[in-house]
């Protein structure tokens, strides 16, 4: 809002004080641009599934259709509610993540601990994809923040690397210790980003390949999710990537015993 010091205008016999208000709407115009964009969006991303499964139970309700295709319908079914869920567990996730700046619940997280449970959690999957999971120890770095939130950014980092990554590859969870700092790495051999696209892969919606995220069950959210919760950490994240030889995600985190240290010493 910018106001212009008042002038003294003459009509007639009236003398009138003149105030000028210049609102700049542009932040505004801009926001508002950004929510209906992610309204759109979001009606899009339901529609798709939901289009599927009337499609495929009316033609199941016709009763004209063999055995075999009826079981392959009612998994497309099954498949795309499932993204549906999964969609509005995301979302859902995301506006608890933008309501609160503060984090839920913080405590003395022990990195390791973290990485182990989302390893194991996430080991028959790698299996099943065919690629090695390796976690390379961390020592005892401890961090200041929500366990469940940093779980959940393993977990949504480690599933893209595996899903991204063909058989025979290999996806690491490896870290970098600075004195104050840790950057966390989650690397992997896979299909890489193109550099074009490396900025806004964590953008909401954003995909590379809108195809094979799809076929993987994928929201487009993991990542927007990953970036909220670091930077409610205080941190930060990025991406480095080539294509064809993998991609290579981090994240950055406050040491518990760096800060301790510094206060010491
Ligand atoms: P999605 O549900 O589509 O995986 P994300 O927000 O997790 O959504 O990721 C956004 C996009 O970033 C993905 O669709 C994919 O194109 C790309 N991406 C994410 N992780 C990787 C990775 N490890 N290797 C290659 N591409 C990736």
């Amino acid at each position: 809002l910018i106001v212009i010091p008042t002038s003294r205008e003459r009509v007639g016999d009236t003398a009138y004080d003149v105030l000028v208000l210049l609102n700049d709407v542009s932040e505004w115009k801009r926001l508002e641009r950004m929510r209906s964009e992610f309204v759109a969006n979001v009606s899009h991303e339901l529609k798709t599934p939901i289009a599927a499964i009337r499609g495929f139970a009316e033609t199941l309700l016709d009763g004209d259709v063999d055995a075999e295709t009826q079981q392959s319908f009612l998994r497309t079914i099954y498949d795309e509610s499932n993204r549906m869920s999964n969609l509005v567990t995301d979302l859902l996730e995301l506006s608890k993540l933008e309501g609160a700046e503060h984090l839920i619940q913080p405590g003395r997280v022990v990195l390791q601990e973290i990485v182990e449970q989302a390893v194991h959690r996430l080991r028959p999957e790698a299996e099943k994809h065919q690629v090695t999971l390796e976690a390379e120890p961390s020592g005892d770095l401890t961090v200041w923040g929500s366990a469940e939130r940093l779980l959940q950014v393993f977990l949504n980092l480690l599933s893209n690397a595996i899903y991204y990554t063909p058989s025979g590859g290999k996806v690491t969870v490896w870290t970098d210790v600075l004195v104050d700092r840790v950057k966390v790495h989650v690397t992997d051999t896979g299909i890489g980003i193109p550099e074009a696209d490396q900025e806004r892969v964590f953008e909401r919606f954003y995909r590379v390949d809108r195809a094979r995220s799809r076929a993987s069950g994928g929201t487009g959210l993991g990542l927007a999710i990953v970036k909220h919760i670091i930077n409610a950490h205080g941190g930060q994240v990025g991406v480095s990537s080539e294509v064809g030889r993998g991609s290579d995600f981090w994240f950055t985190l406050s040491r518990l015993e760096g800060a301790l240290q510094e206060v010491q010493s």
